[in-house]
């Protein structure tokens, strides 16, 4: 960003992140970041992923000439310090089913709409990266997080080499704002460096499409509105970009990939445009949901 010292607005951000006795804020209701990376998933291009490595190798330079804090606990250190790592890994090792604790993939009568794994609960540690990972994309948090929601996926996956991994599309305000999509950047993470994922595979099939008649995007998010309510403002929102509609997802079974769960009305519509473009949905998975279930966490 011209004329703006990043690493001012970098540290402004994560003292707001780290500050205590305030609990971690929606993300998507957060400013916007100074500095990213402009695309959604990592460039095809040679020469495009050379310059993504220069330009995050000068940012690992930069930051050991000017020292950063670390997005949980403030020290100064590198984006996330090794105490804080270790907690993340801890918070985060072992995968859960967390469907019960979001009102839109439950039915009425107790039944599962649609299952999720989640690498952890959105707290602590890792709610804090999460949220600082979503506004700057830090290179760091991004191998810690995409490991983790590897993890998740392999979990859910359970050695199904077949499955076509979905992520959910930012909107493209939203994409717009960051200059990244943060659960492409962890997804292309987790698949490079899982090996028990080898075999499965990842689309970009879904695509965010303004739903007629509906008022533009309300200040605030989604934060607020009841169940009924969230469930009613994302349906029709999201579509099968056209290789998915015209085949691509056809008879595949799928396992669709979001960041956070909340309320599950995002991950539902996700679920109901895959199999409209005649995708086997088997599930979902999540790096953080913001809700315990009820029961004891079952192991996914
Ligand atoms: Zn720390």
């Amino acid at each position: 960003m011209p004329g703006r010292p990043v690493r001012q607005s970098w540290r402004v951000g994560q003292r707001r992140a780290a500050q205590p006795g305030r609990g971690p804020t929606d993300p998507d209701l957060l400013v916007q970041p100074a500095w990213s990376a402009r695309h959604r998933g990592e460039h095809r291009k040679r020469i495009l992923k050379a310059a993504d490595l220069i330009a995050a190798a000068a940012a690992e330079v930069l930051a050991l000439a000017l020292p950063i804090e670390c997005v949980c606990c403030g020290r100064e250190d590198l984006a996330i310090c090794a105490g804080c790592e270790r907690r993340l890994r801890l918070l985060t090792r072992h995968p859960f089913r967390a469907e019960s604790a979001a009102p839109a993939l439950m039915d009425t009568d107790g039944s599962i709409i649609l299952p999720v794994v989640a690498a952890g609960i959105y707290r602590e540690e890792l709610a804090h990266s999460v949220l600082a990972f979503k506004r700057h994309g830090q290179r760091q948090l991004r191998s810690v997080l995409g490991n983790a929601l590897g993890r998740a996926i392999a979990a859910a996956a359970a050695g199904d080499r077949g499955i076509v991994l979905v992520p959910v599309p930012s909107s493209n305000s939203a994409f717009r704002t960051r200059g990244f999509s943060p659960v492409h950047l962890l997804l292309a993470r987790a698949l490079r460096s899982s090996s028990s994922l080898s075999g499965v595979s990842c689309q970009d099939a879904l695509r965010k499409v303004r739903i007629a008649g509906a008022p533009a995007a309300l200040a605030g998010g989604q934060k607020g509105l009841g169940r009924g309510d969230r469930a009613r403002r994302v349906r029709g929102s999201m579509r099968a970009v056209r290789r998915a509609a015209r085949g691509g997802l056809r008879g595949r079974p799928c396992i669709i990939v979001d960041d956070v769960l909340t309320t599950g009305a995002t991950l539902a519509e996700a679920a109901r445009a895959v199999h409209q473009a005649g995708g086997i949905v088997r599930g979902a998975v999540v790096l953080a949901a913001t809700r315990a279930p009820d029961a004891p966490p079952s192991p996914a």
